[in-house]
């Protein structure tokens, strides 16, 4: 089996810049992604976008030119299109690509896996027409397609209004935005207010968003609760409630968004420790200034070791190459901190409006909206009422609810069901989510089918993946 220098996984801004930078040391790194151009999240397709695109998504989509140009310009490998299913703290990775599945090694592993948006249960949430704001957005990026209808917005964040804009600039009827964000903002949020004034970039461009839509009229109900999607075979009904009383909206469309929170399977399955981020309400790798977890050979760049945006997850992807390089011996100390220092002051400046930003988005919601109906683990369809029945017989954890109950135990392997799973223990429970605990990672970390693993070449070398796999 050939070993390279460093395999980084994800080919967003944090893997991009990763890479790029690593092979600009002249090391031998591998970056691979399962979309099929780079660019991540925010950059998708962007090196296929035509002119009109590249307009409509404005300079934050088209600054990801630049940092893709840089990755392709560099001698990074890249393999598209292909699914990272397995990997170990020691430096093995497998992943499948065109129906075939391969197992590599590393000196060192990047995991640049992102985020994804928080899912939350809600009723109706399963029916056809209902969505992720993210999911339109990634829609409109991959091949332009944008809903033809009046479509409902709820939820709440950055993200939630951005779309809407988007929509909004392309003629598409918003019918509303429900938005749970309460209509004050915390007096948490309002005491890093100040602090977040060298940021103002961002605030500004939040309040543009926030004009746009008050001038095209969409009604923007703030402190939204009890967000049901009603339907036969679709949604065609949205309610909720407002100040006491109930919105009802016709629609066949309904974009939802909570936020995004890191995607830690890869590294949950590498076994990395796990530390709680009260403010967001949700579980990052614990990573040292350098993105380094507690293994050695395995860091973490970009929203995957904590929700910072685009800009600061390209700039921790440079400092985690810069210590990789030092680790390699392609420069020194000195050399690292030097090249370290204007990239951290450049992490400190776009910091600033984000502590503001996260608390004024807080995650609000009120797990007293669900009712028993409401399915939390699509994959196996466990209820709601199915957890509140185990935890009435005093299961406490949620691994234990996961053996009884099977939520979380489906192919998505607990990415849409866990983190609620956690709210609503924590919820009927009057604790922390954190105290719920978190799901184990059972490998393959996407599906991936027998027949690929079976015909996989082992290589005489590779004692370790064919320990893994006599062991699962
Ligand atoms: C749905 C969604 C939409 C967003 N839209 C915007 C936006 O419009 N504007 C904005 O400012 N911010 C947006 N964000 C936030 C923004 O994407 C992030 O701040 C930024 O992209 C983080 O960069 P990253 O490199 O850490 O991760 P990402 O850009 O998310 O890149 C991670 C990459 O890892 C790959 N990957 C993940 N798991 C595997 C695996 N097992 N095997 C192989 N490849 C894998 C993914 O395909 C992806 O390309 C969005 C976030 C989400 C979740």
């Amino acid at each position: 089996m050939s070993r390279r220098d460093v395999i980084v996984v994800g080919a967003g801004p944090a893997g991009l810049s990763a890479g790029a930078m690593l092979a600009e040391m002249g090391l031998d790194v591998l970056v691979l992604d399962e979309q099929q151009t780079p660019g991540g999240q925010i950059y998708r397709n962007v090196e296929n976008a035509p002119e009109k695109r590249i307009d409509y998504f404005g300079p934050d989509y088209s600054n990801g030119l630049d940092l893709v140009k840089r990755f392709r310009n560099s001698n990074a490998a890249y393999e598209s299109g292909a699914t990272v299913w397995q990997a170990e703290h020691d430096g093995v990775v497998c992943y499948s690509k065109d129906g075939a599945s391969k197992s590599i090694r590393a000196n060192y592993i990047v995991v640049a896996t992102g985020a994804m948006e928080r899912p939350v249960p809600m009723p109706g949430w399963t029916l056809p027409g209902v969505m992720g704001a993210g999911a339109a957005n990634a829609l409109a990026k991959e091949s332009g397609l944008s809903p033809a209808t009046g479509v409902v917005l709820a939820g709440s964040g950055p993200l939630l209004l951005l779309e809407a804009s988007l929509l909004l600039k392309k003629g598409v009827e918003v019918k509303a935005i429900l938005d749970t964000t309460p209509a004050l903002p915390s007096l948490s949020a309002l005491g890093h207010g100040p602090q977040s004034i060298p940021g103002a970039k961002l605030m500004f461009k939040g309040l543009k968003v926030l004009k746009d839509i008050r001038k095209a009229g969409v009604p923007h109900y703030k402190g939204i609760t009890n967000i049901r999607a009603i339907g036969e075979k679709r949604v065609e009904r949205v309610t909720a409630k407002h100040k006491g009383k109930e919105i009802s909206l016709g629609t066949d469309l309904l974009l939802v968004h909570f936020g995004v929170i890191p995607s830690t399977h890869m590294v949950r399955q590498m076994g990395c420790a796990m530390q709680w981020e009260p403010v967001g309400r949700y579980w990052q790798p614990s990573c040292d200034t350098w993105g380094r977890t507690n293994f050695e050979q395995v860091f973490v760049a970009g929203d995957g070791a904590g929700v910072t945006g685009a800009i600061a997850a390209a700039l921790k992807g440079e400092l985690i190459a810069l210590e990789i390089g030092r680790c390699l011996g392609m420069l020194d100390t000195a050399a690292r901190d030097k090249a370290a220092a204007p990239i951290r002051k450049a992490m400190m400046w776009d910091g600033f409006g984000r502590p503001f930003i996260d608390r004024l988005f807080a995650p609000n919601f009120d797990h007293s909206w669900f009712d028993n109906d409401t399915v939390i683990c699509r994959c196996e369809t466990v209820t709601i009422g199915d957890i509140r029945q185990v935890l009435a017989e005093g299961v406490r954890d949620v691994n234990e609810v996961k053996i009884i109950t099977r939520c979380g135990m489906g192919p998505c392997q607990g990415r849409m069901c866990g983190p609620a799973l956690a709210e609503v223990i924590g919820h009927e429970l009057s604790r922390s989510p954190e105290e719920a605990g978190l799901l184990r990672v059972r490998p393959p970390l996407k599906p991936v089918p027998l027949e690929e693993i079976a015909a996989m070449d082992l290589g005489l070398d590779n004692d370790q993946t064919a320990n893994w796999l006599l062991k699962k």
